[in-house]
């Protein structure tokens, strides 16, 4: 499980993360939803160890990501991280692309690389692109592509930050329906989204993040359903 408790961050003197918990147990999917600017990437950032906090505790299957001596490499195997955009290697091709990390950092052979990098574009409903330039795919095909490229190395928790917010929107559906079908596997899942339906629909809970800190967390029904701060019920009308 991942736990966030009383987390603190801040770049230089600006503070951005001011005292966040939350747990998110295994198999579990929580949406963060929020306003430009709240703290919602940098939260994820925290809880892969790209960024330091300065006051607070996150663990990851109880292992402190801040803790002196820590191995952020093996971590970070355990966390898959999904972007708004990921800018594929331009001369490999879709199966290399996915296949890059498998084996240079789980140093697996190319047979068994390939074998997995292709279930999961199999998976991901990529399983006639194998051998096409990244650049010939859809907006929504490189973002499945990118998913399956985390799933390659067999995470344990996956982190979407906003993948569908620079996709056309007739393009949106498809990268929401491999992220449905992942949380239907048991996926334990943060989705930081402006897709307010997709959290409703999806979540087992839903947190609002407003200035640094989580005004509202709950299940969707009762976060997006009925809010009851003035901040929330604001951030959903100025969405929905
Ligand atoms: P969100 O994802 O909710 O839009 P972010 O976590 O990206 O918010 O940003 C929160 C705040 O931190 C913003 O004010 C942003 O400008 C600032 N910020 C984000 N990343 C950095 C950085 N690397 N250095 C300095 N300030 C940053
Ligand atoms: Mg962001």
């Amino acid at each position: 499980m991942i736990e966030i408790e009383n987390v603190h961050k801040s770049y230089g003197s600006l503070e951005v993360i001011k005292g966040v918990t939350m747990q998110v147990e295994k198999g579990e999917v929580v949406s963060i939803i929020g306003g430009s600017g709240s703290g919602k990437s940098t939260l994820l950032q925290c809880i892969n160890g790209l960024e330091p906090i300065q006051k607070g505790h996150i663990r990851v299957d109880g292992i402190d990501v801040h803790a002196k001596g820590t191995d952020l490499n093996k971590l970070r195997r355990k966390i898959g991280i999904v972007f708004q955009q990921w800018n594929a290697f331009p001369h490999l091709t879709v199966l290399e692309n996915v296949t890059l990390a498998p084996r240079k950092v789980l140093g697996l052979s190319a047979r068994e690389a390939n074998e997995i990098a292709e279930k999961h574009l199999v998976h991901v409903g990529l399983g006639d692109k194998l051998k096409v330039m990244p650049s010939r795919l859809s907006g929504g095909q490189q973002q499945r592509m990118a998913i399956a490229r985390a799933l390659a190395m067999s995470p344990d928790y996956m982190l979407f930050d906003e993948v569908t917010s620079a996709l056309d929107p007739q393009l949106v559906g498809e990268v929401l329906d491999t992220m449905r079908m992942l949380s239907a596997e048991g996926m334990t899942m943060i989705v930081v989204t402006h897709e307010i339906r997709f959290a409703r629909e999806v979540s087992n809970r839903v947190a609002f993040f407003h200035k640094g800190l989580i005004h509202e967390i709950g299940a969707p029904e009762e976060v997006i359903g009925a809010p009851k701060k003035p901040e929330t019920i604001d951030f959903l009308k100025s969405v929905l």
